[in-house]
């Protein structure tokens, strides 16, 4: 790699211990009392590391899905993300708040 000019960001320059850490915090969090699937959405990753630019913070989410290390949909919706040890049991209440979401 030359030492002059910027670096390309890559989807690999997010931790995946970091990215995984946040979704499974927010998907605990969520799922206390059972009133929630405790998804986590693309944006709020999105949001967390708004460091880098959307585009790579969402392949690096696409990654992690291909991987089997993160569940979710890679398809560029909410997604819908929880880390796999952490699937609920069937107890999801919906939550009439959440806007429907059409692709
Ligand atoms: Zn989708």
């Amino acid at each position: 790699m030359p030492a002059e000019g910027p670096r390309k960001v890559k989807a690999s320059d997010i931790d995946t211990d970091e990215m995984l850490g946040f979704i499974r915090v927010l998907n605990e969090e969520r799922q206390q009392g059972g009133l929630s699937a405790g998804w986590v959405y693309v944006w709020e990753v999105g949001e967390r590391f708004k460091m880098f630019p959307f585009a790579v913070v969402h392949a690096k989410i696409r990654r992690l899905i291909h991987r089997e290390v993160l569940n979710g949909c890679p398809c560029g919706c909410r997604g819908d993300l929880v880390v796999p040890d952490l699937d609920f049991p069937k107890r999801v209440v919906w939550m009439p708040s959440l806007p429907s979401w059409k692709p």
